[in-house]
């Protein structure tokens, strides 16, 4: 028997191959009728026999393309309409507009091939691409995606790319950013002086030039890299000393598995996540031997090491051969660079030369950053390749709503449904090229996922710039959400989990409800609810800011505070060491109190046990002491040391006097800080186990979800991760979105969406 059906389906489904599939598949069934791209995603009305409908629609579900993400199939049958034929129409542009966008997609398989295959029309093209692969969120203005709201707009397509766009059947049937040599954007090597140097070849070019230790600014999908040979030391630390940049790791970019299997041991896992289409950068295990300069990470256990994503990495690694530092273009903490002037004005006294090109970077993007942890992926930033897909939600949100996130490792959210779109990295908003970034990025989402928010949630921090703009804001409601009860709201919304749980928030800085800085925290919460239950008992922040770039103040404190001046009797090379002049400055600030905040940050106690091991005494990048005292752990573990607990007023404060005292004995013994590492981190992971389950007898809660940025130190994550199921825990951890402050906005926009759904806003 005929029939009609219609289709509407939402998700990602525009620029990755949807229509094409949808016309052979219909056209394989014998069935008539469209397909068309609209503002919410495609619409579908096939005809046919009714079996070879349900085989249609089983198809779709089951394999669609392998870029798509189908959020929502809707379809209803009705009488047949006589479609003679299958067809792919226009776009239509409609009232509800909303399409989500694919995030960039790394270089597909064929067109590797094309781009190696010396007969093929697009043979060393930097900027071959199709409906599997390449740009896409970085280049796109306006939705509908379509090439007149892209970058690309200004390219006219030469006849043969004109016809593969236009053919159905084709690979590049309205692959958007479609190109070839004869219409399409092209290299250009430059000075430093911006002067264009006349070569026939810029990718043999810029490889002889790496080879010869120059540092190239090369123009990439979300901005620009500062790249030089990995191997070299002389180059490496050139770019550093002309970064201002002594410690803090440079990524590497290699040409192929083999090459960064001889530098890193990476797990099955871990290739997966090394060459799937998102490309993050991943952090993986160092090989002993790896033939890379001791100046690209120094002081740590791990590489970032990424596969090339773009057909202009892919050329240049191939015909280098090169182990490149692909570290993102930017001055200290600015935001990354992705506008030509302004790579110009800011990179000049960086780099030696530009690898630019003339494809416009709409909105910038920096590499994402993830590991593999117990066999899952976790991503640490989530930016390219993964930005903006959203995340789906086990409910509708109630509003729409603007989450501001925080700070540091700044990311906004914006909802509308049920979908969570969380933004790639902003980074901190300390200056005024990341704030306008992060103005300009809302923005942006607002249009082209057609949000208008109608509640702002924002951090309890009254300096953090992302709640001065939610505080600026007209006619819109406002939540004000904790912290660290964000925190742990994100680590269940990434779990999809509801309900009560424990969560333990461990990080540096956070704003508490009494005014204090809080960072040690234990919660029993749900979505609209937090009480604190336990935390680290406060300790003074002496000089505040600067006791966080300089630990051995915090450590010190911990020594007064214990052993009085009987401290300088100490024999250690922690009190050998110091600074009498500074110490005395600082003995005058613990004993009055002045700019001395109290704080119970984890993030701290772990900078001044680096501190007092005489391993990191000052930072020169954030968490820098606390990385560097995880990369100090030896493997053999001789246990915990002591702690201890007080009940203060219905709380639990965890005393840390004990600990200091037995870490103090093991150093006056000589025990080596590899040992004294290792126990520090099992103490901590003790010390978290111990309170959970005392909350769980006390409240019957057997679930525990940990977030927080000290939850990136895998080392403490899998000593505690063991421990806690040991005790028959259920454990939640971060997966989809950062444990860091990068994944904070999440959690905000879900209190703030319960909040108001309870009418308490
Ligand atoms: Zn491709
Ligand atoms: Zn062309
Ligand atoms: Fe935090």
């Amino acid at each position: 028997m005929k029939c009609r059906m219609q289709i509407d389906i939402k998700g990602i489904v525009q620029g990755v191959g949807f229509r094409p599939f949808i016309y052979n598949l219909a056209r394989g069934l014998n069935l008539s009728g469209y397909v068309l791209n609209n503002t919410t995603g495609v619409s579908i009305e096939v005809e046919g026999e009714s079996s070879d409908l349900k085989k249609f629609i089983d198809s779709v579900k089951t394999q669609p393309p392998p870029q798509a993400d189908i959020f929502e199939i809707r379809s209803k049958h009705t009488d047949p309409a006589g479609y003679e034929d299958f067809e792919i129409r226009e776009s239509e542009g409609l009232e509800e507009k909303f399409v989500p966008v694919s995030p960039e997609l790394a270089t597909c398989k064929e067109c590797l091939y094309e781009l190696f295959d010396l007969k093929d029309r697009r043979y060393r093209y930097p900027f071959i691409n199709c409906t599997d692969c390449g740009p896409r969120f970085t280049i796109v203005k306006d939705i509908p995606y379509d090439r007149k709201f892209t970058t690309m707009s200004v390219f006219q397509m030469c006849e043969k790319c004109h016809s593969e766009y236009h053919d159905p059947v084709n690979r590049r049937f309205h692959a958007q950013p479609n190109a070839c040599p004869v219409c399409g954007p092209g290299l250009f090597l430059l000075d430093n002086e911006r002067k264009e140097i006349p070569v026939e070849d810029v990718i043999s070019a810029a490889c002889k030039l790496l080879k010869e230790g120059k540092i190239i600014a090369i123009k990439g999908l979300g901005g620009y890299h500062l790249a030089c040979d990995a191997v070299n030391s002389d180059a490496v630390s050139k770019l550093r000393a002309r970064k201002f940049r002594e410690y803090k790791p440079f990524a590497i970019m290699v040409k192929d598995l083999k090459t960064a299997r001889e530098i890193c041991f990476i797990n099955e896992k871990e290739e997966q996540l090394l060459r799937g289409v998102k490309r993050p950068i991943v952090l993986m295990k160092k090989r002993p031997e790896a033939p890379v300069s001791g100046e690209v990470a120094p002081n740590q256990k791990y590489f970032g090491l990424m596969l090339p994503y773009t057909p202009l990495h892919h050329l240049l690694l191939a015909e280098s051969g090169l182990i490149l530092v692909m570290t993102s273009a930017n001055i200290s903490s600015e935001p990354i660079v992705f506008e030509d002037n302004d790579a110009f004005d800011r990179l000049s006294g960086i780099t030696d030369y530009y690898v630019i090109h003339n494809r416009e970077i709409h909105i910038r993007t920096d590499d994402s950053v993830s590991r593999v942890e117990r066999g899952k992926d976790v991503v640490l930033r989530r930016s390219r390749g993964y930005a903006p897909h959203p995340l789906l939600m086990k409910h509708p949100f109630s509003e729409q709503i603007l989450a501001c996130g925080a700070e540091l490792k700044n990311t906004f959210c914006l909802t509308r449904g049920p979908y969570a779109f969380l933004s790639h990295h902003i980074g901190d908003l300390g200056n005024m090229e990341t704030l306008s970034s992060f103005e300009n990025g809302i923005e942006y989402f607002k249009r082209i996922f057609n949000i208008e928010p109608t509640l702002v949630a924002y951090d309890l921090h009254p300096e953090y710039l992302s709640t001065k703009y939610a505080h600026s804001l007209k006619n819109i409601r406002k939540a004000g959400v904790q912290h660290h009860h964000a925190h742990i709201i994100s680590c269940m919304s990434d779990n999809a989990l509801e309900g009560e749980i424990i969560g333990v928030s461990f990080d540096g800085t956070g704003y508490g409800l009494d005014g204090n800085i809080w960072g040690g925290e234990f919660l029993i919460c749900d979505y609209g609810n937090f009480q604190r239950v336990a935390h680290f008992e406060y300790f003074q922040l002496n000089g505040g800011e600067k006791a966080i770039k300089e630990p051995w103040r915090i450590a010190a404190s911990f020594l007064y505070k214990i052993y009085g001046d009987d401290m300088m009797n100490l024999n250690i090379d922690f009190v050998r060491g110091l600074d009498r002049d500074k110490w005395h400055i600082l003995k005058q600030m613990i004993v009055k109190g002045t700019n001395s905040p109290l704080t119970s940050s984890t993030g701290r106690i772990f900078d001044a046990v680096s501190a007092l091991l005489g391993i990191r005494k000052e930072i020169y990048y954030e968490g820098q002491a606390a990385i560097e005292l995880e990369m100090k752990a030896g493997s053999t573990d001789k246990g915990g040391y002591e702690f201890a607990y007080r009940e203060i007023d219905g709380k639990t404060e965890i005393i840390l006097d004990p600990l200091i005292k037995e870490i103090v004995s093991d150093l006056e013994k000589g025990v080596c800080a590899e040992t004294i590492s290792a126990r520090f981190h099992s103490t901590i992971a003790g010390i978290i186990s111990d309170m959970c389950l005392k909350i769980k007898n006390q409240t019957g809660i057997g679930r525990v979800a940990l977030s927080g940025g000290v939850f990136q130190n895998s080392l403490l994550m899998e000593k505690t991760f063991t421990l806690l199921e040991k005790r028959g825990l259920k454990v939640y951890t971060h997966h989809r979105v950062p444990t860091n402050d990068g994944g904070l906005a999440l959690g905000q926009a879900v209190i703030a969406g319960e909040l108001a759904k309870k009418g308490k806003i």
